[in-house]
């Protein structure tokens, strides 16, 4: 045994090689709880004190980590009350450079109930643009909640909800002579709000409950196929240590043993739920023994996290992505709590695959689904029926004056909207607006691009006919040109963001008051400016729906607006313009050129110029159509479905009054 004072020593050496040496070696340290490291220069470590993880009583909060810049010090992640108190004196103990920022990873309270404590002290609090919602919306009730009950944490009660000041939406930078901090939204992971935060110098990531270290993954905000995405998108990273939420300090291994969990766990349900296995087997039969050795626990002893994935398998938990990515929204709809409500007993859905029937029948068991092959068929069977899926028209909706919810499968309802539905004040009538973002967005880029780009010219079939394209190719290019959008819903949103990735200025037209401005788009009006802005475009893209108001809105004198070198692109429906002013517009070259996915009639009769007109390029009403566009229609009828059933509202609810 060495003498007490060299054994000191020692150990004395060994924190100051450890401390900075730590970024090469990979050598991670063993810490106690609440112990402090220094994993880089001026980077600090607090590992959280949690034993049990489902013992409330001893579950200390999240890991702490701080960088301390030239000015100030930054804090990623506010703990609980009485853990922020720790942690910042703690950070005395390190600096006295004042505490400027304090960074959220998600809103949950062992992550953020500890704002308060931070802001008095100083600091701004920073998080997520959803971290920022969630906590606002439902963040007061469930920060009231935690400190209720003999289970209630007592410094909760003591204190209150600080909100975030300082929201980002998918990165912020912090950089001086010492430390660069990147902070960053990559999707939906263990809730719609998880910020990382990345130091690439020190080549660590911090990652909140995006990834944890031991039996500490929670499922209940999750969506866990977006979560694979996330972990993959950190995998990218240049990463030497991980900081998780909870558990022990990691090499850049724990991010694929956390996706691995997801992974496996998703695999492992599916086959149970192909094989018809109810919940209990399927819970039975995840097999992992490598789960076992990294968290202690077995896998299939964590039944909240198989539920979990279990339901969103079979549509039993909402549709996330269609929610964040999309922005779709729920609409007033009969809800259980209405008088007289009753739960649905019959719908009438399209003639479907065996395996979504079964799916329908696992939401919704106590429901008679008919399926059926034609609107003809569905408005026989309508009589009797609470709801039908996928048809609309005029024969249904008399059928069955007592018909509650129409889902139509299209985004435009212009064909479906008849009198007898508009005037049914029981019939909800739901669409698929903002699916069809993506696709309908894409055609609009390659119609924009087919016509710029010269590929409308042809293929380059023989070497002669190569040389000859290439003389008269008069190929343009985007950047640097401003694209005015008319119409800022789903498509519209998505063609934006295209746009502006091409270095293109983007102004949006729309009547909607309710709508804000995206970032990605430069300016947003009414549509009693558009006159004032069609000279400006050199890009006119029409994204609107078809309706009372809109239809032939585009004619001679909006043609003889635009610049003689701009091009206009219709994705929407071929009713918005007067089609015999845009031949003449395209025929006496006022315009450069057209992009038509929709025409009026279709298909366009043999006999129009427009098959000919040299500057037009035509698709065959396609836009709609993606395997992406198809798997997010089934899951919104599946969850509108789930909705209906349980008395909720539903999603993509139209407005019979507007059209839309
Ligand atoms: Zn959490």
């Amino acid at each position: 045994m060495m003498p007490v004072s060299q054994r000191w020593l020692c150990a004395f050496i060994a924190w100051v090689g450890f401390a900075f040496s730590i970024a090469q070696s990979q050598e991670l340290p063993k810490m106690k709880f609440n112990e402090v490291r220094e994993i880089a220069p001026g980077v600090f470590f607090r590992y959280s004190d949690i034993r049990v993880p489902f013992d409330l009583a001893t579950f200390g909060g999240s890991n702490n980590i701080w960088i301390v810049f030239e000015d100030y010090v930054m804090v990623y992640d506010a703990n609980f009350p009485k853990e922020a108190q720790d942690v910042i004196a703690a950070i005395r103990k390190t600096t006295d450079k004042p505490i400027r920022y304090v960074v959220d990873s998600h809103h949950h309270g062992d992550h953020a109930y500890g704002n308060a404590a931070f802001a008095k002290a100083g600091a701004t609090v920073i998080a997520s643009a959803n971290t920022s919602r969630l906590l606002r919306v439902n963040g007061p009730k469930e920060f009231e909640d935690a400190g209720k009950g003999k289970d209630g944490r007592k410094d909760i009660r003591d204190s209150y909800l600080k909100v975030p000041d300082l929201i980002f939406d998918e990165k912020l930078v912090f950089e001086d002579s010492k430390q660069r901090v990147e902070i960053m939204f990559f999707g939906h992971a263990h809730t719609a709000g998880d910020a990382l935060l990345y130091m690439p110098k020190h080549k660590i990531l911090c990652t909140g409950d995006s990834c944890t270290n031991g039996p500490f993954n929670y499922l209940g905000h999750s969506d866990t196929a977006s979560w694979i995405r996330v972990l993959e998108k950190a995998e990218q990273l240049d990463v030497k240590i991980v900081c998780p939420g909870h558990g022990k300090l990691a090499g850049k291994e724990l991010l694929g043993k956390q996706k691995r969990y997801f992974v496996e766990l998703r695999e492992q349900v599916k086959k149970g739920i192909d094989a018809g296995k109810e919940f209990p087997d399927i819970l039975k039969s995840i097999d992992m023994p490598w789960h076992k050795e990294w968290t202690t626990i077995e896998a299939n002893t964590r039944k909240d996290e198989t539920r979990h994935v279990f339901d969103e398998m079979t549509g039993r938990t909402m549709p996330w992505d269609l929610v964040e990515d999309f922005g779709i929204y729920e609409g007033p709809s009969p809800t259980k709590k209405d008088k007289g409500w009753t739960g649905p007993k019959k719908i009438i859905v399209p003639a479907l695959m065996p395996a979504r029937l079964r799916e329908l029948k696992m939401i919704a068991p106590d429901i008679f689904f008919i399926p059926v092959k034609t609107a003809a068929e569905a408005a026989k069977e309508a009589p009797g029926a609470d709801a039908v899926i996928g048809f609309c028209n005029a024969d249904i909706v008399k059928a069955n004056s007592n018909l509650r919810w129409i889902q139509i499968g299209h985004a435009g309802v212009e064909k479906h909207l008849v009198p007898e539905l508009v005037k049914s004040d029981i019939c909800v009538t739901t669409n698929l607006q903002r699916l069809h973002g993506p696709n309908v967005a894409d055609s609009a880029m390659a119609l924009l691009l087919a016509l710029t780009r010269d590929v409308r010219t042809g293929n380059a079939i023989s070497a002669d006919r190569w040389k000859k394209l290439k003389e008269a190719s008069r190929a343009d290019e985007l950047h640097g040109k401003t694209m005015l959008i008319v119409g800022m819903g789903g498509i519209g949103t998505q063609i934006a963001r295209r746009a502006e990735a091409f270095g293109m200025r983007v102004m949006g037209i729309d009547p909607n008051e309710a709508i804000t401005k995206p970032a990605f788009v430069f300016s947003l009006d009414r549509p009693a400016k558009m006159m004032d802005l069609l000279p400006k475009a050199d890009v006119v893209v029409l994204a609107c729906p078809l309706t009372k108001e809109t239809r032939g809105m585009f004619g001679a004198s909006q043609f003889a607006a635009m610049k003689k070198s701009a091009y206009f692109v219709n994705i929407a429906r071929g009713g918005l313009v007067d089609q015999l002013a845009m031949i003449d517009a395209l025929k006496a070259k006022a315009i450069a050129g057209a992009g038509l996915d929709v025409t009026d009639p279709e298909p366009l009769p043999d006999a129009s110029p427009l098959w000919k007109l040299p500057n037009v390029v035509l698709t065959p009403h396609i836009g709609g159509q993606s395997d992406g566009a198809r798997d997010r229609t089934w899951r919104l009828f599946r969850e509108n479905v789930r909705r209906f059933n349980a008395g909720e509202p539903l999603l993509c609810v139209v407005d019979k009054g507007k059209g839309y």
